[in-house]
Formats: C-alpha cells, structure tokens, sequence
C-alpha cells in the first residue's frame, strides 16, 4: 500500500509536497481539515491562489459555509461535511489538520468532544466535543496520511505551555498544565494530537510538521465566541463595554492570520518536523489591547471588569527564534495595522450593510 502510495507520488514529482530540484511544480492535492473555519478558510484561499487542489472538511461545529462559497463552481476546490473522529479516505500529498473549535466558549462547553468528537450518545454528545476531535480526529488524519504517504501537519498551540514558567516560551519549554481544569479537554488534547504526531513519525514514517499557534484575529474570526478580540471588537462597534477579566494585567500576543498562513505553508513545504512557536512577540495587556480596541473603534467606550476564568494563563509571549532561523519566518503585521483589518469585516457583518464573503 505505502510503496504504491509512493510510487503515485514519485510519478508526479514529488513526495509529501517536496518537488525535487529540476522539477516544475504541479498543483498539490490538499486536505485542509477545519479548512471552513476562521485561519482554516485564508489557508485555502492561498493554497487555491497557488494553484493547488485543495478538499476541506469540516463538520461547520464553528466553521461556516460562507468562509469558502467565494470557491464554490471552482473545480479545484471541494467541500466534504464530516466529522474527523469518523474515519476518511482520501488520496491526497498533504494534510494541514486544522479540525477543532478553537475558541474557550466551544471548548468549555463542549469539553468531551475537544479531545475526541462523537454523536453516538447524548449523553456524550452534550459535554464530549474537543477531545475527541483531538484525539480520535488527529488519530484517523495521521492513519490517512500513513496510508497515502501524505505530508501531515498539526495545528498545535501555545496553550500546550499552559500557565507557563517560561517566558518568553521557548519551544523546548515542557509547559505548566493543570490536567484536569477547564481548559485541559483543549491544552491536553492538543498535547496528546502532538504526541499521536510524534509516534506516527517515529513508528510509522509519516512525514509530519507541527506548529504551535498563538493567539490569532482577523477577518471571518467568529464574532461572539468568547475570545478577546473578537469580543473587544465587536462590543465596541455595538457600543456596549468592553468587558476585562480579571485585573487585565494578564498578557497575550496577538498575531494577524495572514502572518500565521505564511508560517503554516513554509512550515508545510519546509525539512523541519518542529515544533515551532508560530506567533507575534509584540506583548499586550488585556487593557492595553482595550486601548487599542478604543483608539481604532471608539475613544468613548467603555471598560467593564468582570471575574477571571479557572486556570487562565498570566502571561504569553512566543520566543520565535526557531522559525526565523530555520522557516526564514517572521510576523510583519503589528496589532495597530491588522485590527483596522478586522473591524472593517466585523462592521459588515454586524451592521450588514454590504456584506462581504470574501474579506
Ligand atoms: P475555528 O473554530 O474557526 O476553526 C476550526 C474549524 O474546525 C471549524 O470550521 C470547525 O467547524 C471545524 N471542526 C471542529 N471540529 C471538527 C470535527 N470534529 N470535524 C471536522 N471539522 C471540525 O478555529 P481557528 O481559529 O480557525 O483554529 C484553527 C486551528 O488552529 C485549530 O486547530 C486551533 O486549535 C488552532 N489554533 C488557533 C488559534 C487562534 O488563535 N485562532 C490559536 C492556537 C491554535
Ligand atoms: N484511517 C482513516 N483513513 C485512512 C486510513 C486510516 O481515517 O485512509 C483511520 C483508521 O480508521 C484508524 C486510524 O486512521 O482508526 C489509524 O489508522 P492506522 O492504520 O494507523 O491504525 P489501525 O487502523 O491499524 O489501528
Ligand atoms: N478576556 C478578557 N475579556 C474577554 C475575553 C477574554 O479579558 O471578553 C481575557 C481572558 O481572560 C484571557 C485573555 O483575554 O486572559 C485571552 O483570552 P482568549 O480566550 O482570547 O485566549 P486564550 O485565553 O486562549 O489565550
């Protein structure tokens, strides 16, 4: 199975996306799982401008329809509604596996099924969502890839570091993670997908990347799902206040996500199995990120503070020497040139005066 995999990689030029010096590229097959989500969506808008074919499932848990339709009629672009936990065949040279809801309002609601993603018993259908996906969905995407010979990349996160000890975090840093908190169905979830990545490295072969997201905003972000910014950014367009957990003195590194689809495909394309922090070291406060939202959106609004949530990490700030060194990768967008980005498409899409599916 695997040589035949091979062998129909060869023939076309290249094996798990690398092209061989001499060889004119041809257009990859892709899968992008989540490909209908938020960074999952401007990944497929690039790899489609680069003339790739590209298939995205999704199950729409978070993701929406309205993401991709601007790709509808194009005959390289497909679009398959199915739940990863469930097993796939596909013949295909990459995997970018995106599958999860990512925002802490899904994911606490739903915790069973972060880690792993069933719908056979109510019972665990109601609080079994994130784990199964990242269990049982990274598990079927990495025996897929195993079977066609395909190049298989995690979206990981900085939240595999937890409440770090570390700071800035550093890629060899093991992390601080309460194991079973709130938020562990997503922290321990995903530090399970990446070792199911490393054993199907080690033991299996597969050809595997893995990148480890920081927080991320920009356009087709899902409007009321609890992060920061999109809450900062929506409440401010709707004049309400901007609600502050905790002290607000707790840190994040926002990241624009066309900087995070450029470190996904030269990770993709690139000899590096990582991990790699794929994040912006500009660091912010949640009030200082409030100011921002204000200077952009409204000087005049308002800051609420509201309780904190269980377990949430004081600081975050990305150590990024790995990928500039090894991916020649750096972020070029500062928080105060992407958030005007963003607001412009939240505007749309809340007041709906000329809405646009194709930010
Ligand atoms: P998103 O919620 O917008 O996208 C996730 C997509 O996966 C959605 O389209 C959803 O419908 C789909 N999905 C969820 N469960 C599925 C399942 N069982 N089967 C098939 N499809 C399923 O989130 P995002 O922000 O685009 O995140 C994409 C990836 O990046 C996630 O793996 C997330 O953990 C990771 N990540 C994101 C951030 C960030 O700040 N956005 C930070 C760290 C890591
Ligand atoms: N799998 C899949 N698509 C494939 C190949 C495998 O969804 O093309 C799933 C398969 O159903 C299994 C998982 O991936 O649940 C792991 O597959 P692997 O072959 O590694 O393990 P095995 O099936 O031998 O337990
Ligand atoms: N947060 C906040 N107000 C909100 C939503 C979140 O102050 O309306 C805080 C939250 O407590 C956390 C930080 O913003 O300290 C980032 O939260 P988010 O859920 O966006 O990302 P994560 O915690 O996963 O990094």
């Amino acid at each position: 199975r695997h040589r035949a995999a091979f062998e129909a990689a060869t023939s076309r030029g290249f094996v798990g996306g690398k092209v061989p010096l001499g060889i004119k590229r041809k257009g990859l097959r892709i899968v992008v799982t989540g490909g209908a989500g938020f960074v999952g969506s401007h990944l497929v808008d690039r790899l489609i401008a680069r003339g790739d074919s590209v298939i995205v499932v999704d199950n729409f848990f978070t993701g929406r329809k309205e993401n991709v339709m601007h790709h509808f009629g194009n005959p390289n672009f497909e679009l398959i509604r199915h739940d990863v936990v469930e097993p796939l065949l596909l013949e295909v040279d990459q995997i970018y596996h995106l599958a999860c809801p990512a925002s802490p309002v899904h994911y606490k609601f739903n915790p069973v099924k972060t880690i792993i993603s069933f719908s056979s018993s109510s019972l665990i259908s109601s609080c079994c969502g994130l784990h199964k996906t990242n269990v049982v969905g990274t598990l079927n995407m990495l025996g897929l890839a195993k079977r066609v010979g395909a190049r298989f990349l995690l979206t990981s996160t900085s939240e595999v570091y937890g409440d770090p000890l570390q700071h800035p975090q550093v890629e060899t840093y093991w992390g601080n993670v309460n194991p079973i908190g709130v938020r562990s169905c997503y922290d321990e979830g995903k530090r399970t997908a990446e070792t199911l990545t490393m054993d199907y490295h080690r033991g299996a072969q597969v050809e595997v990347r893995i990148a480890r997201i920081f927080n991320t905003y920009g356009p087709r972000m899902c409007i009321d799902d609890g992060r920061v910014v999109s809450n900062f950014v929506a409440q401010a367009l709707r004049k309400e206040p901007l609600t502050v957990y905790g002290d607000g003195k707790q840190t994040r590194s926002f990241q624009y996500v066309s900087d995070l689809v450029e470190g996904l495909m030269r990770l993709m394309e690139g000899e590096h199995v990582g991990p790699f922090n794929l994040g912006n070291p500009g660091e912010f406060t949640m009030l200082e990120l409030a100011n921002v939202v204000q200077e952009t959106i409204d000087p005049n609004a308002k800051i609420e503070f509201r309780p904190n949530t269980e377990d949430d990490p004081h600081k975050r700030k990305p150590d990024i020497t790995r990928a500039k060194e090894l991916l020649g990768w750096e972020p070029k967008i500062p928080l105060r040139q992407g958030l005007p980005l963003m607001v412009s498409d939240f505007r749309k899409r809340i007041f709906g005066d000329h809405f646009d599916v194709n930010p």
